[in-house]
């Protein structure tokens, strides 16, 4: 339920509000994303039985410890981010005046190095214990000493205290390093990026954000895109929902002709392969391109791509 905007607004200010509810959406949509990760994690504590698998539990904990430890996130309470949208124009003046003091004071007190604040309800001692088990058991053993560190400053519960300082020493007897299968790898870029990441979840080369699932929070292979500037929306829809002309081209029993090395060469292929088609590599092609012309510490943009490579989506 959006207040209409008011009237005597210019239009620097009209956009200027129009960012802060999109800033806004992006705020509360992660706050949902976070409190629905850690009704896992709040389950895996609290309850008797857990039927999570280790993997699943993991990634709950480390999409949350990579959010909430962002400098980019911001814990303000729910209320205060609904203010502008269900409020009048004053509760919109005074939230705008308020975001603008607390980034100030924010900025501040991260060079103290003060703890960021969690949201309501959350526990970040659940998150790292969590964290911390799952790490050692799967053999990210320089993840769970990280966890396991910043444990020992934390208040824990007195019946995990023993247990705590007991692996907190049993994992120094482990390799300082994490197994390299855990490692994600950037679907952007390909890097290989470090577990713990302060950057709300994406890729520390490129700033590509880590799309993950809901169903064990594991990271998608999925890459983000926009068409070019000069393509409208519901062009771009058309042009994505068009058949690629290379399948179309395509002989329907499977046999192929083509030119290879002066010879003529007739294939039978099994269906279309993914990976395999001119539609992927035109996409990858363009995804590779535009990934070896980044310059790191830019901030993140989309690939861009034109009509020709939307019809062979
Ligand atoms: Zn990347």
């Amino acid at each position: 339920v959006a207040a209409p905007p008011p009237s005597d607004l210019g239009p620097a200010e009209a956009l200027r509000r129009n960012e802060a509810l999109a800033a806004n959406f992006w705020e509360l949509r992660r706050r949902a994303d976070i409190y629905y990760a850690y009704s896992y994690i709040h389950s895996y504590i609290q309850e008797p039985f857990t039927t999570l698998l280790p993997e699943h539990v993991f990634n709950c904990a480390l999409f949350l410890w990579n959010i909430l430890a962002s400098s980019g996130f911001s814990a303000q309470p729910v209320q205060a981010l609904l203010a502008q949208v269900q409020g009048g124009p004053e509760a919109e003046a005074a939230y705008l005046e308020k975001v603008r003091a607390e980034a100030a004071q924010g900025s501040a007190q991260q060079s103290r190095g003060h703890l960021k604040e969690v949201p309501l309800g959350i526990s970040r001692v659940y998150i790292l214990y969590a964290l911390a088990k799952q790490a050692q058991s799967l053999g990210a053993c320089r993840l769970a000493r990280t966890a396991y560190d910043k444990l020992q400053v934390l208040r824990v519960p007195p019946s995990w205290q023993h247990q705590i300082d007991l692996a907190c020493l049993a994992i120094r007897s482990k390799p300082y390093s994490d197994q390299d299968d855990l490692l994600p790898v950037c679907n952007w870029c390909m890097t290989t990026n470090p577990l713990l990441r302060s950057n709300l979840d994406a890729c520390t080369n490129c700033g590509h954000p880590f799309i993950r699932t809901f169903l064990g929070f594991d990271i998608l292979p999925l890459v983000e895109f926009q068409p070019d500037t000069d393509i409208a929306l519901e062009e771009a829809q058309s042009l994505i929902a068009q058949e690629p002309n290379a399948r179309k081209s395509q002989n329907s029993d499977g046999w192929h002709e083509s030119t290879r090395g002066g010879a003529e060469v007739m294939s039978l292929s099994e269906g279309p392969m993914p990976g395999d088609e001119a539609g992927t590599d035109l996409f990858v092609q363009k995804m590779l391109d535009a990934a070896s012309y980044f310059v790191p510490g830019e901030p993140y943009q989309p690939v861009r791509i034109d009509r020709e490579t939307l019809v062979e989506l």
